[in-house]
């Protein structure tokens, strides 16, 4: 065609995961949470669309930020509300780098990062993880070119986690901001919004898709340093979060009780999926998320996703050519969670 910018009609463009409607699939592949939100969310927003929708929002979402500082043990200012996290990876992007300039962030890992450089024309530096998903040291190596580093933590698809001495000493090496991807964060035994305070190049961005149930509303927010956010307001859409998920993330963010309880379900049944599927042969990594990566080498993985499809069960399949291939489940209800497994062990009875 030749009318788009040409990294624009040079990408794939981020394909993302599949999102069939209707209900039919048992869906365990795209990380969302499989119990329904507070029901304190609904509430909020059917009360919000009373009240009408002839107006702006907020432009910032000036409750959310008070209600989710208070939850965070930060101030208001130092929160930057976004149409879900993605949208936080789109302004960050746009924020720091431009053509020609370095997105450092570690493969295997979430690639819609890869896309965002794409667009903007930049490079991005994949530091590839160790066999055993540690981060190699160099992923905190200093160049010129560098503008910003994203490393999502739990990763995704492995679950695993960096430890945070670790990532400390990476953001004080790194000459460029450091996004914590913190997506799924709430599943896991620690988080990192205290490092934000410790150095103003640490950034932290969050999502109500997985911990809150909220796949659907699309909200999303980044922590950081007041002067950080100051800038990111200018890079980003006017209303980039509308009236009725303001409304839904306020009420979702102040019921903690919920989160903690959700949790509780979600870890319990992850240590059973975990279990189950390492004492069929599977290696699994121990998982600080809301799914587990699984992997078997000399078994052919794509064929259990499509016999589990065929039996309505969605799951993801991945691969990363030359490094590594598995599957990625993620933790449903134990009823789902049961049906799942039982379909993957009846695949490998069939198919020994
Ligand atoms: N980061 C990571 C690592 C993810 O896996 C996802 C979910 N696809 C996101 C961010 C984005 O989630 P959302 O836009 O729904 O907040």
């Amino acid at each position: 065609m030749g009318y788009f910018r040409p990294e624009i009609e040079a990408i794939a463009g981020y394909k993302p995961g599949e999102q069939p409607q209707g209900g039919k699939f048992i869906k365990l592949n795209t990380n969302e949470n499989p119990y329904p939100a507070s029901p304190k969310v609904a509430d909020a927003i059917r009360a919000r669309l009373d009240q009408g929708l002839e107006k702006y929002p907020d432009p910032i979402g000036t409750a959310f930020r008070i209600r989710a500082a208070e939850v965070l043990g930060v101030e208001p200012d130092w929160i930057l509300c976004g149409n879900g996290s993605d949208d936080i990876l789109t302004i960050l992007t746009r924020g720091f780098v431009g053509d020609g300039e370095w997105l450092r962030l570690p493969t295997p890992s979430y690639i819609l990062y890869k896309t965002l450089a794409d667009i903007q024309g930049a490079d991005s530096e994949e530091i590839q993880f160790n066999d055993d998903w540690t981060l190699p040291e160099s992923f905190g190596t200093a160049s010129n070119h560098l503008k910003l580093a994203f490393l999502p933590n739990p990763n995704s698809p492995s679950g695993t986690v960096v430890p945070k001495d670790q990532l400390r000493a990476i953001a004080n090496s790194l000459p460029c901001p450091l996004l914590i991807d913190e997506a799924y964060a709430d599943f896991a035994d620690d988080n990192c919004i205290d490092l934000v305070r410790e150095n103003e190049k640490i950034m932290v961005s969050r999502t109500l898709s997985k911990s809150y149930a909220l796949a659907g509303l699309r909200f999303g927010f980044v922590v950081a340093q007041p002067h950080m956010i100051e800038q990111l307001m200018k890079v980003k859409d006017s209303y980039n979060c509308d009236a009725l998920s303001l409304a839904g993330a306020i009420a979702a963010i102040d019921d903690q009780k919920w989160v903690a309880e959700n949790k509780a379900k979600v870890v319990a049944t992850r240590a059973r999926m975990t279990g189950r599927l390492r004492s069929l042969g599977f290696t699994v990594p121990d998982s600080q998320a809301n799914f587990i990566w699984a992997t078997r080498p000399g078994v052919k993985l794509k064929p259990i996703y499509e016999f589990l499809k065929a039996n309505h069960v969605l799951i993801r399949y991945m691969q990363y050519p030359g490094i590594t291939e598995g599957i990625r489940i993620s933790v449903g209800t134990d009823g789902q969670s049961d049906v799942c497994l039982d379909l993957i062990e009846q695949y490998l009875q069939q198919n020994p």
